[in-house]
């Protein structure tokens, strides 16, 4: 669990938002943030965000649900989230766990993604990218 990137206190509710502030929300993370990773996945190898996950009750949209786009493929389990007007992917929920979504740790309140090190790569599975 990270309690902190760079000089910045992970809080309890953490807001994030997308780049042009029409979406925001608020992400319950009281012990941290878990395992930030990348995934080797066709569409998060295009992506490129580092990310975490969290149960799915934990994330909520506070602001700009109408201006959220959901995009799917494969086997239309994951939902992937991102702004209709500036295009920041924002959250997703999990192909390999449902009950959960992902979040894009650059779009939360504050925090430099890059003061991240060494972020692991997790494993695609069936959607990894050749
Ligand atoms: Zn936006």
């Amino acid at each position: 669990m990270l309690k902190q990137i760079g000089n910045v206190q992970i809080q309890d509710q953490h807001r994030a938002s997308c780049h042009c502030g029409a979406v925001v929300l608020e992400i319950h993370l009281p012990n941290g943030i878990p395992c930030p990773h990348r995934c080797d996945c066709s569409f998060c190898k295009r992506k490129g965000a580092i990310v975490a996950a969290v149960p799915a009750a934990d994330i909520k949209v506070i602001q700009g649900e109408a201006a959220l786009v959901k995009y799917q493929f494969g086997q239309h389990v994951a939902e992937h989230f991102f702004c209709g007007n500036c295009g920041i992917y924002t959250h997703h929920r999990r192909s390999t766990n449902p009950n959960e979504f992902g979040f894009n740790i650059g779009c939360l309140e504050g925090v430099n993604p890059y003061d991240l090190n060494d972020v692991p790569v997790a494993d695609g599975g069936p959607w990894r990218s050749p």
